[in-house]
């Protein structure tokens, strides 16, 4: 049994857009190197959507490690520069995903902030 509890459906017009653990979310198939990407579908909505869309490491053109492991740092207070020689990563790609991650975090407040049950 998946452990959908942390995905939400991102389909902005769906009734449960946002909301975690609302049970609404099923895995179709799986994809991917050794099928360890998911593909969900929204019961409410019917939307599918990949398990990776809306998080920074989604067509992202790291491997997932080494995205893991810049964020990582830059969690920790590591600088760009510092990041980048650290995970041997090129400094621009190392912004890219710290603004990408920080555009995802408040995008995400700023939709849970803005749901409403009464939207139709
Ligand atoms: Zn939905």
């Amino acid at each position: 049994m998946d452990d959908l509890s942390r995905f939400c459906c991102l389909n902005s017009s769906c009734p449960d857009h946002g909301k975690r653990g609302a049970e609404n979310l099923t895995v179709t198939f799986r994809y991917g190197p050794n099928k360890s990407r998911r593909m969900l579908r929204c019961r409410t909505c019917k939307d599918r959507f990949s398990e990776r869309k809306g998080t920074s490491l989604f067509d992202c053109r790291l491997p997932p490690e080494k995205a893991v492991s810049v964020l990582e740092h830059i969690a920790e207070g590591c600088g760009v520069r510092q990041t980048g020689r650290l995970c041997q990563v090129n400094r621009n790609t190392v912004g890219r995903l710290s603004r990408l991650a920080g555009t995802h975090a408040s995008d995400l407040h700023e939709e849970l902030v803005a749901f409403s049950p009464e939207h139709p």
